[in-house]
């Protein structure tokens, strides 16, 4: 496995295999790696024959208040992970490397930035589109592949960005229900047992055995609430009477993490 922290020494290697007609697909990360992310590569070596994966905690997603000083950073871990997943080549670029020009952050995804998740982080999903965009002109991938546990990126990113087939994966969970997610790390003991609450309670309004309203009461039995809604999944508006799919969408805060998960399904369910 090739690891590389500049842009040239990268592309050379990436140039190489695009010349012998190898299609090279790519997943990002910021490290921290788990099952979810293992499962991301999976889908990436069927869809070509070179996997590139970048592990960068990209700084302009992160608000000033937020955890970017204490991310998880376990590039030794990471890098065996990868290693063993058969990933042919990992860009573990700096700051410098990405921003030459400095962390201005001039990406702007308008409104559906600013709902959702974007409430509560809204400088978020132009960071990532910010960072994704970037990643992209470097590695310039025919495929790229993400999870769909972060829902509501999938869509910005497949909205915001172009020349690169987009392919998602579903959600990966501990056996009790928990998506995994980095940020699990955070969690105490006491806080680990609650967590699956999160999920249980979900699965409960997909059932129909809950309305919203009762779902949000009981997620507050345990978590602080930030947002609970039912959208159409493909337009991340209102249903209508066109919506095919249901998403429906959650974060709440475990102390001082914060946790996000989702359900999509089909509408004869409701
Ligand atoms: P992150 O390192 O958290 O930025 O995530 C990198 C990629 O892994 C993103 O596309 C995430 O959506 C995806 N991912 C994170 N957790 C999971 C999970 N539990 N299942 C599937 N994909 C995931």
């Amino acid at each position: 496995m090739k690891i590389f922290n500049t842009i040239p020494e990268l592309q050379t290697t990436l140039n190489h295999w695009r010349d012998k007609g190898e299609k090279i697909a790519f997943v990002p990360t910021m490290g921290g790696l788990h099952q979810g992310h293992l499962s991301l590569i999976e889908i990436a070596k069927q869809k070509a024959d070179r996997v590139v994966v970048s592990v960068f905690v990209n700084p302009t997603q992160f608000a000033e208040r937020e955890d970017f000083g204490t991310y998880p950073r376990t590039m030794e871990e990471d890098l065996a992970l990868l290693e063993a997943q058969g990933v042919d080549c990992v860009f573990t670029p700096s700051a410098e490397a990405i921003y030459p020009d400095g962390m201005t952050l001039d990406v702007d995804v308008g409104a559906i930035g600013q709902i959702l998740c974007g409430q509560t982080r809204p400088h978020f999903f132009n960071g990532v589109v910010q960072v994704v965009r970037r990643l992209f002109e470097i590695v310039r991938p025919d495929v790229a592949v993400f999870g769909r546990k972060d829902y509501q990126q999938l869509h910005i990113i497949r909205r915001f960005t172009s020349g690169v087939e987009i392919v998602s994966g579903e959600i990966v969970r501990e056996t009790d229900g928990l998506a995994m997610s980095t940020r699990n790390q955070y969690l105490s003991k006491g806080e680990r047992k609650i967590a699956p609450q999160l999920h249980k309670i979900l699965g409960q309004i997909e059932r129909r055995e809950l309305g919203v309203k009762s779902a949000a009461e009981q997620l507050q039995r345990y978590f602080k609430l930030d947002y609970l809604e039912l959208l159409d999944a493909n337009t991340l508006k209102k249903i209508t009477d066109n919506t095919s799919k249901i998403a429906i969408l959650c974060a709440v805060f475990l102390g001082p993490t914060r946790l996000i998960d989702n359900i999509i399904f089909r509408r004869e369910n409701v």
